[in-house]
């Protein structure tokens, strides 16, 4: 089953994903990183996250890899690190991440989070990018709903496409204010860490309700963030059997049943937390 979600521009991505953070570090499990990735594409799961930050430049030259000839089947979403998030500096990075990932444009760019460049700069250094056509549009990761809140005073801030947030059944901070204020400005959010890293999986009431709808617990972790409106998730997967299990998550029907107990023990926010992040 294919989901989109639609950005503010009309542009529809699949509501899953993946991601690439740790990929293409380690050569003995490059063959099947590129295997996952691709098998990943032939599923749908077209919307891939990398970041120059990732292996230093190693996970953009491996999804260049895996997308060469196929380029245009896939939304290509990479990010810039704070420190190259200035009018001087960002051109620069760009160049390089189009390079090492072999393309000419980025569907979509980031600032990873914020760090000392103001955010009135990197916002004109975006819109310097889309005017030479490297990036179709822009969208920040890991900022609060202060921060954004600030995004939107700056002028063509609420070009912001999304936001990338940590966000899984056991960091459900998000959901207090941060994504409904999202959600009211049509602007998705991209789940990071939508497992966990993994840690999820092993949760006794996780393993029971994926045992109950006979699937996999990271189809139960996934379909679980995947039910709010306007959330994309990016699980990383180094295995195609990963990779093909996480492709179902959108099989799961959960009941009130289910929702009740993972509540229970994942229980969502009651009142405003700072933001997590890794
Ligand atoms: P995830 O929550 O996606 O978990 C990844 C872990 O889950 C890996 O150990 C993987 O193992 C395992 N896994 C994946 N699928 C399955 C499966 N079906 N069954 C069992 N285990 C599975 O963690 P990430 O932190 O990687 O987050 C996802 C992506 O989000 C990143 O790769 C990156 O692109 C992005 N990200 C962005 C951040 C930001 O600051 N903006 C910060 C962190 C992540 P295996 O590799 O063996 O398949």
């Amino acid at each position: 089953m294919t989901r989109l979600v639609t950005f503010a521009d009309g542009t529809t991505v699949p509501a899953l994903g993946q991601g690439t953070w740790e990929m293409g570090d380690d050569p003995a499990w490059r063959d099947e990183e590129q295997q996952a990735l691709a098998r990943g594409i032939d599923l749908g799961l077209t919307l891939i996250d990398t970041a120059e930050l990732y292996g230093d430049g190693r996970s953009e030259r491996l999804v260049g890899e895996v997308i060469a000839g196929r380029r245009d089947e896939v939304f290509l979403v990479s990010k810039v690190r704070p420190d190259n998030a200035s009018e001087m500096k960002m051109m620069l990075a760009c160049e390089k991440s189009l390079e090492r990932l072999g393309t000419d444009r980025l569907d979509l760019y980031l600032l990873h989070w914020e760090g000392h460049v103001p955010l009135e700069e990197t916002v004109e250094a975006f819109r310097e990018l889309v005017d030479e056509g490297m990036i179709a549009r822009w969208g920040v990761s890991n900022l609060d709903l202060r921060a954004m809140e600030r995004l939107m005073e700056i002028e063509g801030g609420e070009d912001c496409a999304v936001n990338q947030l940590l966000y899984n059944l056991g960091s459900r901070g998000v959901e207090f204010d941060l994504l409904p204020w999202m959600q009211a400005r049509d602007m998705p959010m991209m789940a990071y860490s939508p497992l966990g890293r993994g840690e999820l999986l092993e949760q006794p009431l996780i393993r029971d309700i994926a045992n109950r709808h006979s699937a996999d617990p990271a189809q139960v972790a996934l379909a679980a963030v995947l039910r709010h409106d306007g959330v994309i998730a990016i699980p990383k997967a180094g295995s195609v059997e990963h990779v093909e299990a996480n492709a179902d998550a959108l099989e799961i029907q959960f009941d009130l049943e289910d929702i009740e107990r993972l509540d229970a023990a994942f229980p969502p926010p009651t009142r405003e937390t700072p933001l997590d992040i890794i």
